[in-house]
């Protein structure tokens, strides 16, 4: 089955009527935007309501870390900070009943593509070690990115969850613009086809030799070539991350329905 869902949940206090509003049209999914800011905390009275209403209305909650991340900073203390971000949102996930927890892991900077790699890879070793410590049940689900200079490959990003057994987001908007539109969904899905599972963000986008520069409306071609690529015997979830995204979220979901 697939689920369909908006990036976005709306302010605290708008957070079950979205949900409700978003399980009318049959939307299953949702990820909670902290991309400017974990502006839920766990210790809100709202947290418990929003968490019932999601499970009733069997909406899958995901979340979407902070931009402000660099796994990779020289700096520690930028590393150390970033965890934090992360961890932050692993403590709002774990009581709002959100699965992965998604984020961009950092930048090259200075530093080779191997060097960064085994930098940002042991910080999520560490930040998996608290996890486990804590008994969270959510997932660390770093995304495959957008731009060229920004860790984030999907090859990056499948060596992550090989060598540290995290989750991943398969972003395929990203994917498709740091290759430069020379690839098709089906290459973008291919290293991933063995999993069970995927989480995805999805969504058209404009795109310079530098790779991503913003996210657009999902057209019906684009929604049919993905639809056509993912199987429909896996978990999949798919978050829409246009500058529409529940109207977005639903056409997909409509395409999906008549296929
Ligand atoms: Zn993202």
């Amino acid at each position: 089955m697939i689920r369909f869902g908006p990036a976005g949940l709306g302010g605290v206090r708008d957070a079950v009527k979205n949900l409700d509003h978003y399980a009318s049209f049959g939307l299953k999914a949702c990820e909670i935007a902290f991309t400017y800011g974990v502006y839920i905390k766990p210790f809100q009275k709202e947290v418990k309501e929003i968490r019932n209403a999601a499970k009733k209305l069997d909406i899958k909650l995901s979340i979407h870390a902070p931009y402000w991340i660099n796994l990779n900073s020289p700096r520690k203390k930028v590393r150390e900070e970033s965890k934090k971000r992360i961890l932050d949102c692993c403590r709002v996930g774990e009581v709002v009943g959100a699965d992965c927890i998604v984020f961009h892991p950092g930048y090259y900077g200075k530093d080779d593509k191997e060097k960064t790699y085994q930098t940002i890879k042991r910080e999520i070793l560490d930040m998996s070690k608290e996890i486990k410590k804590n008994k969270w049940h959510v997932r660390l689900a770093p995304e495959t990115t957008g731009k060229i200079n920004v860790f984030g490959s999907e090859e990056e990003i499948k060596r992550l969850v090989r060598e540290t057994s995290c989750f991943f987001t398969l972003d395929f908007a990203h994917v498709y613009a740091r290759e430069q539109g020379k690839i098709s969904y089906k290459e973008i899905y291919k290293p991933f086809k063995s999993f069970k599972e995927l989480h995805c963000h999805f969504s058209g986008i404009n795109f310079s030799s530098k790779g991503e520069r913003n996210h657009k409306i999902t057209s019906l071609k684009e929604w049919r070539e993905l639809l056509n690529v993912l199987p429909k015997n896996k978990n999949i979830t798919i978050i829409n991350e246009s500058p529409s995204p529940v109207k977005d979220a639903v056409k997909g979901l409509k395409i999906y329905n008549s296929m």
